[in-house]
């Protein structure tokens, strides 16, 4: 193998340090301190590796290694945010793979006819903000200076002040997008997040398509009461109607829309909160996934349509909001055939998979051949402090992500 475990391990460890949690987990919230040091570490060692290191109006990292030729280069890299209490793979094993990858030519001298370019986007998580991968949805045109404004976190600070704040430039957001072939091909390494891999004894997986989250933000208004003086018949209760939503949520996507639908209702915020008041208010998030377009838009149309139901029968207000509306995306079947190709000639077991998360990938498939490649996560976990996967796994996805590299690059 030509990439060292040695030094992925080093960058392992340090980035771990930012965000690091007792209890072995980290939480590095987009654009938060400890996402502001992670980044700081990641422009000094690029620097240290030879790398030009720019860095846009919305903060996405390039860091290019030049090529022989003026051509669009091939990127390669994820994201260094977390979720909170969030583990230390997710996205930072991308970044670091990519770093090897420089590395590794830089030891062997090998000079290729396109540059590479090391990435890491911002605010890949939504935890933060509400709204995930929004580094490449800035990259690829789809946020504009006035869609900053809609992302707010839980302290009321929006997108746009927290990019302010570290410096970043949001009232140039315009200059960060990037036209289709400005980046000949990307790669993402990334965790699986599922148990496939591991389950199956195989080494690297090779992603065809992603599938695409729709969400959405609900709100139950009803009136908050004495528990004990009002009776059953005249409540407003804001929680037993949203019940109806949340088990109509998993009646939709398990049996009535496609094969492949996955739906969520992964928070809920009830308001006041007591044991001796009737809810008045509830607000919930609601995730639909499906890698098939046809199939997430009827269970779409199905939770609307239930909404109206609940609307009609009980006592509340409701009122929703479509956060994000992702179509699954197809990934290039040029990478996926050289990922194939390389993987058989490096003596990586692989499988060719759907990702059922998203990823910043999906969204850099607008503007480059995009690919990527997912290395074993530990029982399938992931966004929890119990994310694992073996150092050694690390290595041969970045073993993969390196002559893959290196092919596309001589393009
Ligand atoms: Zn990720």
């Amino acid at each position: 193998m030509r990439v060292q475990k040695r030094r992925i391990e080093k960058d392992f460890d340090n980035i771990s340090n930012f965000g690091k949690l007792s209890n072995g987990g980290v939480t590095r919230l987009a654009f938060s301190k400890e996402d502001i040091e992670s980044r700081n570490y990641l422009h000094k060692t690029m620097e240290e590796i030879g790398l030009e290191v720019r860095i846009d109006a919305f903060g996405n990292m390039r860091g290019r290694r030049e090529g022989l030729e003026e051509l669009a280069p091939v990127a390669i890299g994820s994201h260094l945010d977390t979720v909170p209490e969030g583990g230390h793979y997710d996205g930072v094993v991308g970044v670091i793979a990519a770093l090897e990858v420089i590395r590794v030519l830089n030891d062997k001298d090998i000079r290729t006819k396109r540059p590479i370019e090391v990435i890491n986007l911002s605010a890949e998580e939504s935890s933060r903000f509400g709204g995930a991968t929004l580094g490449s949805k800035v990259l690829s045109g789809k946020i504009s200076l006035a869609g900053l404004n809609k992302y707010v976190d839980r302290e009321g600070l929006s997108l746009y002040e927290a990019l302010k704040d570290n410096g970043f430039k949001p009232d140039e957001i315009e200059s960060a997008v990037l036209n289709k072939g400005d980046i000949y091909s990307f790669i993402e390494m990334h965790i699986e997040q599922g148990p496939v891999l591991e389950t199956e004894n195989i080494s690297v997986g090779i992603v065809t398509s992603i599938a695409a989250p729709t969400r959405f933000r609900v709100n139950f208004k009803g009136v908050a009461d004495h528990s004990g003086n009002t009776p059953m018949s005249i409540r407003k209760d804001a929680l037993t109607a949203a019940s109806e939503l949340v088990l109509g949520v998993e009646r939709i996507a398990r049996d009535e829309a496609g094969p492949a639908t996955v739906g969520t209702v992964g928070y809920l915020y009830v308001k006041p909160g007591a044991m001796n008041v009737i809810p008045g208010g509830v607000e919930l998030g609601i995730d639909i996934r499906d890698i098939s377009s046809d199939d997430k838009k009827m269970a779409v149309k199905k939770v609307i349509d239930l909404i109206v139901e609940i609307k009609k029968n009980r006592p509340v207000e409701i009122e929703y909001e479509i956060l994000t509306d992702d179509e699954p995306v197809q990934l290039s079947n040029k990478v996926i055939q050289i990922l194939e190709q390389t993987a058989e000639e490096i003596g990586l077991s692989y499988k060719v998979m759907h990702s059922g998360a998203g990823h910043d990938a999906m969204h850099m498939a607008d503007i480059a051949n995009t690919g990527m490649i997912f290395i074993p996560s530990k029982n399938g976990i992931s966004h929890n402090i119990e994310e694992f996967t073996e150092m050694d796994d690390v290595c041969k996805g970045a073993e993969l992500l390196l002559e893959t590299t290196i092919k596309l690059a001589q393009e």
